[in-house]
């Protein structure tokens, strides 16, 4: 089935770049970043896509144009929280043009559309749902302090068996909490840990 490249989603952003975080760290990726976000992430360090009427309203066949200029072949969406959207139109889409599509979530929202990788990074106040944590490939867990490692496990708990587990720093409290990542992680080896490399290497 073909879906109608006139279909249209908020976009706040996008850009060709390194994934910085977690399980594909270091690949060049095309980002789409979604508006919309109602899930309230107090570390959340893109508050301005919350609001979806903010953003334009940008067509399935535009977003291809930008993505085949610049010659990616990955590409993320992001948000956001892009799961306030169907997503099927979007990724199918994209599939037909040989791009591969990674899905970063909270999964506080049904999942839709068609995913190479999905990575599921929850938050506290909007818990995800069972059933995207049971399609997660990767679970990011942000660790703002001490607390967050058991609120890590109970997720850890609910994902499939290979499911590859992060935990990352919250940028702010970095130098606090890095070295209790790192203990835990020694104690805890089924735990990764991610840092948003990113921000080293100063670009989006
Ligand atoms: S889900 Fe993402 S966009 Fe929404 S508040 Fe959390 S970090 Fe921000």
């Amino acid at each position: 089935m073909n879906y109608d490249l006139n279909t249209t989603y908020p976009l706040m952003e996008d850009f060709y770049t390194i994934q910085g975080e977690g399980f594909n760290t270091g690949k060049a990726a095309y980002f789409l970043r979604l508006g919309g976000c109602d899930v309230g992430c107090v570390w959340c360090d893109v508050k301005e896509s919350w609001k979806a009427e903010d953003h334009p309203q940008v067509t399935i066949a535009e977003m291809i144009s930008r993505i085949e200029k610049a010659k990616a072949d990955k590409v993320v969406i992001t948000g956001g929280e892009p799961c306030m959207y169907d997503l099927l139109p979007l990724t199918h889409s994209l599939h037909s043009k040989c791009m591969v599509c990674w899905l970063e979530t909270s999964g506080a929202y049904p999942l839709t559309g068609e995913w190479e990788w999905i990575c599921v990074s929850p938050n506290k106040f909007k818990a995800p749902l069972a059933e995207s944590l049971q399609q997660a490939d990767e679970l990011k867990i942000i660790i703002f302090n001490q607390s967050d490692f058991e609120w890590a496990e109970q997720h850890a708990a609910q994902v499939h068996s290979d499911c590859v587990l992060f935990l990352q720093p919250e940028h702010s409290v970095f130098n606090k909490v890095m070295p209790m990542i790192v203990d835990y992680v020694k104690q805890h080896p089924q735990w990764r840990v991610s840092i948003q490399t990113h921000k080293v290497m100063q670009i989006p």
